[in-house]
């Protein structure tokens, strides 16, 4: 189960408050792909789910057509997309689970669900029944976590489901104990968001329905207060965003279409105004949304100015570390754990979001150098609400 490494790269040991690092061995030109690397568990957010983004249990493959997609996210049932051949789906190769009929994209994820967590979670016979213990835990959730979604508490269930079901649970456990799971930087003082005053009454409700659903007597440490705050910072602090869309698949696969001039003229026409209705009627939620646990991928450290990045390009959970610099040998593999239009903000901004996400204050190149500028925060971030007048004087 565990991540085999690439030739290209190490994790190496870098000092106690940074830990460990990933390391080119070679060199890696700028575009090139790093390594693929799949999770050891991972699953769609809750109310992505609830709002009908259609995933495959196992690998989050999005599984409405590229056109079935975009008529439900334009709330156009006549939109039709041309070049229909550019969307990969094969639904006669979806699967569901017999017992409770959630769907699977192939066989294959079918049996490695079953396998490794889905005999403890199926919900057989009882899916439409909302007092089953397990629904009623995802309706906890998502009553405390709203979108934009950052975590879920199906990511703790799978990962006690595997030890459950697992024949050597010794061997799983280590493997999620070698994740960073610290509740609270000692050294700054810093606890996680996910264990801040809007979770703290809810987390004992969290706590005790999860372990009326789910107890097992090899991990009872997971149970306690204590252990079950340091396996949600766990999923806050290493859970890894992921995101699959059958729209993106079939406008890269159009992309690729060799055609006429005026024809592909006609074509990037058609998109971008697609891309428009999408964007008025659902904005930014165009994917299959979730998060899992990546072994080699979580060694990378973060920077404001990275020289890779993560990508989906599989349409799945399947990830891809991509340089988006040259990289040198013995060079730092660096991602940033913060989305794109994060990083566009300040560095006051930008700390602010990684201390509460990530229990770490950013001493990155780009952060050491705008150190001697004045801290400017931009309209759009007083207008976010997330930085009131008190906080702000703390960090100046
Ligand atoms: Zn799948
Ligand atoms: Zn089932
Ligand atoms: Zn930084």
């Amino acid at each position: 189960m565990a991540a085999s490494m690439p030739a290209n790269v190490e994790v190496q040991f870098i000092n106690e408050s940074k830990g460990r690092g990933l390391f080119a061995r070679q060199e890696i030109k700028e575009g090139e792909a790093i390594l693929d690397e799949k999770p050891l568990v991972s699953t769609q957010f809750l109310w992505n789910e609830l709002y009908k983004y259609t995933a495959c249990e196992y690998c989050l493959r999005s599984l409405e057509t590229a056109e079935a997609m975009a008529r439900r996210l334009t709330n156009n049932p006549a939109l039709s997309l041309p070049h229909p051949e550019c969307c990969a789906l094969d639904p006669s190769e979806f699967v569901v689970c017999p017992q409770c009929q959630v769907l699977y994209c192939s066989e294959e994820c079918r049996k490695a669900s079953w396998d490794r967590y889905h005999q403890i979670l199926c919900l057989g016979s009882s899916h439409h029944d909302s007092d089953h213990p397990l629904l009623r835990l995802q309706e906890i959730w998502r009553n405390i976590h709203y979108p934009p979604e950052t975590a879920s508490i199906m990511l703790i269930c799978k990962m006690i489901a595997m030890v459950k079901q697992a024949e050597d649970p010794g061997h799983v456990i280590t493997i999620f104990n070698k994740f960073v799971n610290n509740t609270v930087n000692e050294e700054e003082q810093i606890a996680h968001k996910l264990l801040g005053d809007q979770f703290k009454c809810q987390l004992e409700l969290l706590r005790s329905t999860t372990a009326e659903i789910l107890f097992d007597e090899s991990i009872p440490q997971w149970f306690t207060p204590e252990g079950f705050q340091s396996l949600f910072a766990l999923i806050g602090t290493n859970g890894q965003g992921i995101g699959s869309c059958s729209i993106s698949v079939w406008v890269k696969n159009c992309e690729d279409l060799e055609l006429p001039e005026d024809k592909k003229t006609e074509l990037d026409d058609f998109i971008d105004q697609m891309y428009e209705e999408l964007e008025k009627e659902s904005g930014s939620f165009l994917n299959c949304e979730g998060s899992g646990l990546y072994e080699l991928t979580s060694s990378c450290n973060h920077s404001c100015d990275p020289n890779a990045g993560i990508t989906f390009p599989h349409n799945n959970h399947v990830l891809t570390l991509v340089a988006l610099k040259p990289i040198q040998p013995e060079e730092e593999i660096y991602i940033s754990y913060i989305s794109e239009c994060e990083m566009s903000r300040s560095r006051h901004s930008r700390q602010k979001i990684l201390r509460e996400n990530y229990l770490f204050t950013c001493r990155c190149r780009k952060c050491d150098f705008e150190a001697d500028e004045p801290d400017v925060t931009s309209e759009e971030e007083m207008d976010s609400g997330d930085e009131d007048g008190s906080e702000k004087m703390d960090n100046l």
